[in-house]
């Protein structure tokens, strides 16, 4: 029986590893179907704290499993399927290929950018095609870029956008925003917006070093095809929770967007013993920072509980 089992290996699984490897429980880490999580996909970090010429996401993905690995972390590349519940409160974890009994778990799964499903996507992921402002903005100074979305978080990063970009094209299938009415003014107020309404973007552009170049937007009432230069774009339709594999009904409460819900202020869910953190149940700050402190409590949580089973 283990102690302990992560499920996720992002910012949020492997600094609640760290902790508790530190703690002797000797986690076990179930990696997921994309170990490493969404830092895997990105290029330079420039604001995860300590490091300030930047680090490149898979590094820093990896150096967090060399720290957790140190603390006596052991890792399985698996993607989990299920959680149970036994008669004494213990948990089963259940992979396509093996079972793992636990007394505590500690989900990390995190969320996925939704993308549009254009062929190309995966190939421009770092080279001009990004869900995060906050990640990637700077690194586009000057140029124009574009956001696809109509909701709070398009309008935030087409806002935080123009602190760099000489113009931000926001893109949305309507023409009238999703987004709170405070967010929308921001974005009306901003010069350096501009709203591209009842559009989609039906094919992303490449220069022949395969970087982003344009868009080619279709307008949804007319169906005329134009091209829009752009750097970049912004992919802000927003994202889902890796929640898939909690559909067996083991009681852990999810919100209407399939986030887990946490009933109080600590990391635990609905399910005592199982404890969670991470962008599976954030859908507002959803930095690694962010993810890294809540690994942290997660692992906080989790040792306190298993310290009162004794
Ligand atoms: P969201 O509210 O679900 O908005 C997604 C937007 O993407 C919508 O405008 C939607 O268009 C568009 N969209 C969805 N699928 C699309 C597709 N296939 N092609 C083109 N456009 C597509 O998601 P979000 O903006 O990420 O926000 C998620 C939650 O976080 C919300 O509750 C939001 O209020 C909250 N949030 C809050 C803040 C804040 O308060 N500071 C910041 C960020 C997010 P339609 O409008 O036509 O459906």
């Amino acid at each position: 029986m283990e102690k302990v089992i992560i499920i996720g290996t992002g910012c949020a699984g492997w600094t609640a590893a760290i902790y508790t490897g530190r703690a002797n429980l000797s986690p076990l880490v179930i990696s997921g179907a994309e170990p490493g999580g969404q830092l895997t996909t990105t290029t330079e970090v420039e604001n995860f704290p300590g490091f300030p010429e930047g680090i490149m996401g898979p590094e820093l993905m990896m150096r967090m499993q060399k720290q957790a690995e140190k603390f006596g972390a052991r890792v399985e590349y698996a993607a989990v399927t299920a959680i149970e519940k036994s008669a004494d409160g213990t948990f089963v974890i259940k992979t396509d290929s093996k079972e793992y009994p636990t007394e505590s778990v500690i989900i990390a799964t995190g969320a996925r950018p939704r993308h549009l499903g254009l062929p190309n996507e995966k190939d421009l992921i770092g080279h001009g095609l990004t869900s995060c402002a906050t990640c990637d903005g700077a690194f586009y100074r000057d140029v124009p870029v574009a956001v696809i979305g109509g909701g709070d978080s398009a309008c935030e990063e087409a806002d935080f956008l123009t602190r760099f970009a000489s113009k931000v094209y926001l893109i949305h299938r309507r023409d009238e925003l999703r987004a709170s009415k405070i967010m929308a003014d921001r974005v009306f107020k901003n010069d350096k917006i501009q709203p591209v309404w009842d559009s989609g973007v039906s094919a992303y552009l490449t220069d022949d070093q395969g970087e982003m170049r344009a868009v080619t937007l279709k307008n949804l009432k007319t169906d005329d095809e134009s091209e829009l230069e752009v750097k970049c774009v912004f992919v802000a339709i927003g994202h889902t929770p890796n929640t898939q594999f909690l559909d067996n009904g083991i009681g852990v409460d999810l919100d209407d967007n399939g986030y887990i819900v946490k009933p109080n202020a600590s990391s635990q869910t609905s399910v005592p013993g199982i404890f969670v953190s991470g962008d599976v149940t954030d859908h507002v700050y959803r930095q690694a920072i962010t993810a890294a402190g809540s690994g942290c409590a997660a692992a906080l949580d989790a040792e306190r509980y298993l310290a009162e089973r004794e």
